[in-house]
Order: C-alpha cells, then sequence, then structure tokens
C-alpha cells in the first residue's frame, strides 16, 4: 500500500505496475527495432472461395527482439501508436511489403494502416513515392483500416483515402463485425472490401440457435450491401476446414485463415506461389 499526497491510502496495484513497466520497456526498445533490423514481415496469403487461388497476401508484421524474444503485433502496434513510432515502423511495412510484391506479378498486396498515419499529412504522397519507385501499379495494392479507426470519420482520413482511391489503391474495412458494425459506413467511406472478424465469424459455430441466427442476419446484409457496392467480402479466422464449406455457402468471396494457409516467410511464400497452378 502506498500513500499518495493527501493522504489518501492508494492501493498499490502490482499487475498495473507490471504493465507500466512493460509499455515503457517496449516503447524504449522499439524506438531501435527498426535500426537493429528485428522487425520482418510475414504473408498471409488470402483465397478465392470460389476457384480456390491465391489473390491476394496480407502482410503482417513480426518483432524479434534478441532479450525479450517474439512480442506479437497485437502488443507492439499500439505502443507504436502511443509513442509516435507507427509513421516510421507503417512506412517501412508498406516498403518491405511492395518489395516482396515485386516477386509476385500475380498477386494483390494488403498491408495495414493505422488510423494515425492517414492523419499526416505526407501519408499519401508516401505511399506514392514507394509505388511508383518500385513500378507497382497502385491497383495492386490494398490498404486495411479497421473500423474503429475510421469510427469519427474524420474529414482528413477520408480526404486521404479518397486521394489514394483516385490513384487506383484500394482500401479494405478490417475486423468488421468485431465492435460497432456500422453497415452505413459502407456507404460512405471509399471502401472495396470487408473483412470480416474472426470472432463474427465463429459465430456460425455457436450453439446457441439465436445468437448463430443474428450473426447470419447480419451476415446477410452485409453481403446484400456489398453486391449493391461491388464490394468484395473477405472472411477472416477460418481455422477449420467447416468454417471454409460456411463461408463458401454463405457467399463469401475470399478467406483467409489457418484452414487455408498460416502467415508464411517470404522465401515460402514464393515457393507456395511457384507451385500454384496458372490460371
Ligand atoms: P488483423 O489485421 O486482423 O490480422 C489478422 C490476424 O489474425 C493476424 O494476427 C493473423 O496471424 C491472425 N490469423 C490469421 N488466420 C487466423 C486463424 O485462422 N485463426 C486465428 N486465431 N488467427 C488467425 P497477427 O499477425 O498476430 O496480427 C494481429 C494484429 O496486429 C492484426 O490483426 C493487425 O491489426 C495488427 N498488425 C499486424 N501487422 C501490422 C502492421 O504492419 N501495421 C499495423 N498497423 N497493424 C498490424
Ligand atoms: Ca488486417
Ligand atoms: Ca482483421
Ligand atoms: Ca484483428
Amino acid at each position: 500500500v502506498k500513500r499518495s499526497g493527501r493522504g489518501h491510502v492508494r492501493r498499490y496495484r502490482p499487475d498495473q505496475h507490471a504493465a507500466t513497466e512493460r509499455f515503457q520497456l517496449l516503447a524504449r526498445e522499439l524506438g531501435h527495432a527498426l535500426a537493429r533490423h528485428e522487425l520482418r514481415l510475414v504473408y498471409q496469403p488470402i483465397f478465392s472461395l470460389t476457384d480456390g487461388e491465391i489473390v491476394k497476401i496480407e502482410a503482417l508484421a513480426r518483432w524479434q527482439h534478441p532479450v525479450l524474444g517474439p512480442v506479437g503485433p497485437d502488443e507492439f502496434i499500439p505502443v507504436a501508436e502511443r509513442v509516435g513510432l507507427i509513421t516510421p515502423i507503417g512506412l517501412w511495412v508498406l516498403h518491405e511489403a511492395c518489395r516482396q510484391l515485386t516477386h509476385l506479378p500475380d498477386l494483390l498486396l494488403s498491408v495495414n494502416v493505422s488510423g494515425l498515419q492517414l492523419m499526416r499529412r505526407d501519408f499519401v504522397p508516401g505511399v506514392l513515392e514507394i509505388l511508383n519507385g518500385l513500378e507497382i501499379t497502385p491497383t495492386r495494392l490494398e490498404l486495411e483500416l479497421t473500423e474503429t479507426s475510421l469510427l469519427h470519420e474524420d474529414a482528413r482520413a477520408v480526404a486521404a483515402l479518397q486521394a489514394l482511391q483516385a490513384h487506383g489503391v484500394q482500401v479494405a474495412l478490417d475486423d468488421f463485425g468485431a465492435g460497432y458494425s456500422n453497415l452505413t459506413r459502407l456507404r460512405d467511406l471509399p471502401i472495396s472490401d470487408v473483412k470480416l472478424d474472426r470472432s463474427f465469424v465463429s459465430c456460425f459455430l455457436n450453439d446457441d440457435d439465436q445468437q448463430r441466427h443474428q450473426a447470419e442476419q447480419l451476415l446477410r446484409g452485409v453481403l446484400d450491401i456489398a453486391r449493391s457496392l461491388n464490394v468484395t467480402v473477405t472472411a477472416e479466422g477460418l481455422e477449420t476446414p467447416g468454417l471454409v464449406r460456411l463461408a463458401m455457402e454463405m457467399g463469401c468471396d475470399l478467406g483467409q485463415g489457418y484452414a487455408l494457409s498460416l502467415p508464411l516467410s517470404a522465401p515460402d511464400l514464393q515457393e507456395l506461389v511457384s507451385r500454384q497452378p496458372l490460371s
């Protein structure tokens, strides 16, 4: 128990203290991660559910710290966002993933982008410069943004997306169904793909008939709107063959998940793609 300034007894919470220490440690170490080459990317294939071919890859960041070991992006991306490191890290991710794309001529690339990156004036020119420098057609790049990062529908963020889309860059709405699931957002934003969150997709396996029914209703709504707007629907978190079949039967266009492929290193991905029959 600690005594704070005005004589109140403040309960000392060891887990909160540990979390603060961990945050500060990660923030400090993350500042060196790029220069020390501790970050790398893996790529998870995204498959067409109609013909089973790989059409797209999603770049996913990995951090291997020499002492702390692997730190997952769910932990270090929020740290990067809070301490202002998401801009350099995000640019590195884009550049590194686009560099890989030059070896994969038939595929599209999806890159996760933080809402904070969109707020920067130099974001749009930065993306275009990377594409130009590597001679990549902008239509091969898709940026994934979560519903929550677009929640405020900030005018600058929307303008940035529209500017990129005018150049041909695609935008996907990530983690749909995990939080607010606002269908109107599909109409209002320049989106070409909706990614159904794993938590939402797994509702289709729910034993509770009513919950399963609700999820199915919501998915039908999403699919209807998506069809009318010419937006594709990707089912994430397809962990089992049963879920893959369900996503196909429900009419999702694309699928991603461990049952189809794990995230792969660049060489493993190239090898997988080279074995894929040409269409
Ligand atoms: P996300 O964008 O929703 O990415 C999908 C996550 O689900 C990845 O986790 C992937 O490895 C995992 N996953 C794929 N298939 C399955 C499955 O069948 N079952 C299960 N349980 N999980 C599956 P990962 O790589 O740990 O990334 C976590 C999150 O970190 C991502 O979620 C994304 O929000 C963020 N992230 C990763 N890389 C970046 C990046 O370069 N920039 C930004 N801003 N965020 C990133
Ligand atoms: Ca994503
Ligand atoms: Ca997602
Ligand atoms: Ca996620």
